[in-house]
């Protein structure tokens, strides 16, 4: 699950982490009054615009602008608010912004020049530890440090049982360059930082930039925050923070259905139990020349109550020109599959695509039987690759 920059900023805050400050706004006039809290918090005379979308770049797409005085917070957020946001990581369409987070300017002149680094924290598959990624070339693209200047990109690995060592926040201060005040800031900031990423079961944290300010502290100017969907069951209050506007429609619906969906680019639609088959099921798709739609586990129990469910929401994604239901009957027998995806065709009425029912396990040649003498429009294969055959036969 993605928060919102503001969200995430008030969970790293929750913990100790330095950040910019701002109230988040529906409307201009909310935008105009968070802006006069603000000032009255913080002292601070300007302020940031930011829309709050699940996706990055927001300042190049024109998401992210400075308000000199009131009037220009009323602009602006009246500008951003409804706009359809195009970045860099969105769609060509953008997305709909419904809220912005009106921020404390703090880039404010001072003895020091503001420096701007990025940093991440993430876990290490290849290693199983956890890691801090970062760089002293914050505030741009860390894609195109990576390509052009990878030297400085820098890591700490951590053990997970043993957390983040001093030595380890120290050495972080250390290849930043910082010294003296920024030097403490920065490894406080470092071990806050990681003590949320721990406590919350995140998943990705990416705050950048992270911001020397010309006083010397260190701060959170932005934040991808990334929790572990599985480990939210022990996170009510965060789980209250997911918001739907940002998500997939279909996805959202299916998971109201219990069924686990993931939306694709392709044309044939999917419909398995068990997340290996389906993960073979779009290989074999791919191997016959199609693309997969979607990722669809409909789970154990494919009863036709399900298997209705799971036909509606694959036919919603207009992209779809045919589907394959690939079910192994191990539990669920496939005889009963196959009167639940007749009794789910004949509810449905009129389905425009090619069905392709390929069904193996217990009582597979009565459920071949029920397909092939139920009068309907659908194509049974027994063997994996006879499936796909049929699949590439319908769609050439
Ligand atoms: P992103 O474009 O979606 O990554 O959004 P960010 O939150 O990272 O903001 C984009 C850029 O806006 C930052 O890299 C900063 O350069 C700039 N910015 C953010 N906060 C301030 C601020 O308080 N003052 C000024 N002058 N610029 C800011
Ligand atoms: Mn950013």
């Amino acid at each position: 699950m993605n928060l919102h920059e503001y969200q995430g900023k008030e969970l790293l805050s929750s913990f100790g982490v330095r950040i910019q400050r701002g109230i988040v706004a529906q409307s201009a006039k909310e935008a105009v009054d968070a802006a006069k809290q603000m000032t009255a918090e913080t002292g601070t005379g300007w302020h940031v615009i930011k829309a709050q979308v699940h996706a990055g770049g927001r300042g190049k797409g024109g998401g992210v602008k400075l308000a000199k005085n009131l009037q220009e917070v009323e602009e602006i957020a009246g500008n951003i608010i409804g706009m359809d946001l195009v970045t860099p990581q969105t769609s060509a369409e953008g997305k709909r912004v419904h809220q912005v987070l009106i921020a404390e300017d703090v880039y404010y002149p001072g003895d020091n020049e503001p420096d701007e680094y990025y940093m991440s924290v993430l876990l290490n598959r290849g290693t199983g530890k956890n890691m801090i990624m970062y760089s002293t070339e914050g505030g741009m693209d860390i894609e195109q440090v990576a390509e052009e200047t990878p030297h400085l990109i820098f890591h700490e690995e951590i053990d997970p049982a043993l957390g983040l060592l001093g030595f380890q926040a120290r050495r972080v201060a250390f290849n930043l360059g910082l010294s003296g005040t920024a030097f403490k800031e920065m490894t406080k900031f470092v071990s806050a930082l990681y003590t949320a990423y721990v406590k919350s079961d995140a998943s990705l944290f990416e705050i950048n930039p992270v911001l020397k300010t010309s006083d010397d502290k260190i701060m959170a100017v932005d934040a991808k925050v990334t929790l572990d969907d599985n480990a939210l069951y022990r996170h009510k209050d965060l789980k209250e923070l997911r918001d739907l506007r940002e998500e997939n429609p279909i996805e959202v619906e299916a998971g109201a259905l219990g069924l686990n969906y993931v939306d694709l680019d392709g044309n044939v639609g999917c419909m398995v139990n068990g997340a290996g088959l389906a993960m073979a099921t779009m290989d074999l798709i791919k191997q016959a020349g199609g693309e997969p739609a979607n990722f669809l586990d409909v789970g154990g129990t494919a009863d036709a109550a399900r298997v209705e469910a799971a036909f509606k929401i694959i036919l919603k994604d207009p992209a779809v020109k045919a589907i394959l239901i690939n079910i192994f009957g191990g539990i669920v027998r496939c005889d009963r599959v196959a009167q639940g995806v007749i009794d789910a065709y004949k509810n449905m009425g009129n389905i425009s695509v090619p069905i392709i029912v390929r069904l193996q396990g217990t009582n597979a040649d009565i459920a071949k039987e029920l397909i092939d003498n139920s009068g309907l429009d659908v194509m049974s294969a027994t063997e994996f690759q006879e499936a796909a055959d049929k699949v590439q036969t319908v769609l050439s």
